[in-house]
């Protein structure tokens, strides 16, 4: 049977780590489209497109040789024959993903294959800012996972890297989340998507949590 979970929310709302270890436990297929946008990036990046260049971005897109595997315990994105996992997650990539993220052709060529990916697999929990709204309008459960800015940063903090200050990070994860709600308007939940605040939960209290949504 056809069960779909969509979640959005955030950059720091745990939700990537909460949907994968959620999907693990249920047994159902996990797609993180953050990181098709963020394998798009790094495709233009690659190919030396002008980010800003809104038509060679379309069409560096509709191109992009993409490969993202749906098993929540095996994480691996592939762009033509290189595993660009790791690199995806490099500041450098954060700080341009919006060119791609506010790219309205961009955008389409990615939800359609979103929806594909959805649609073979079946049981899945897909997760990133418009699929409780765009993306998977018709799925089963829709979930809206937040957290206070102060938990998302305090959270973001514990994993910050080599010579990256915490103002620094402080600057990004707020400057991106204003981009993306210009695009994206994850920030309030739509008619029938349920609010999931996850800043006074643990991350077992989170998945727990999801999951009920799920089964009840
Ligand atoms: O979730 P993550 O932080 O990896 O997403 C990276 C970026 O991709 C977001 O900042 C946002 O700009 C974009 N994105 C989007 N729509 C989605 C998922 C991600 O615009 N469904």
């Amino acid at each position: 049977d056809r069960m779909v979970v969509a979640v959005d929310g955030p950059s720091g709302s745990g939700k990537s780590s909460v949907c994968r270890a959620a999907a693990a436990r249920l047994g159902a297929a996990y797609l993180d489209t953050g990181a098709m946008y963020r394998a798009a990036t790094w495709y233009c990046v690659q190919q030396n497109v002008a980010l800003r260049d809104e038509d060679a971005v379309a069409v560096a897109v509709e191109e992009l040789p993409l490969n993202i595997s749906t098993d929540p315990q095996h994480q691996i994105i592939t762009v033509g024959e290189t595993d660009v996992t790791a690199e995806i997650r490099a500041p450098q990539i954060s700080e341009k993903v919006s060119d791609v993220a506010t790219n309205r052709k961009a955008r389409q060529v990615l939800i359609g294959a979103q929806r594909r990916i959805i649609d073979q697999a079946g049981f899945i929990v897909a997760e990133g800012r418009d699929i409780t709204t765009v993306v998977a309008p018709d799925a089963q459960v829709r979930v809206l996972l937040t957290a206070s800015a102060e938990a998302r940063l305090r959270r973001r903090g514990a994993q910050l890297g080599d010579g990256q200050s915490a103002e620094a990070l402080k600057r990004q994860v707020l400057d991106r989340d204003r981009r993306d709600s210009a695009t994206t308007n994850f920030t309030e939940a739509a008619d029938g998507v349920a609010v999931l605040d996850s800043s006074e939960l643990t991350f077992d209290e989170t998945v727990d949590s999801l999951i009920g949504r799920v089964e009840s």
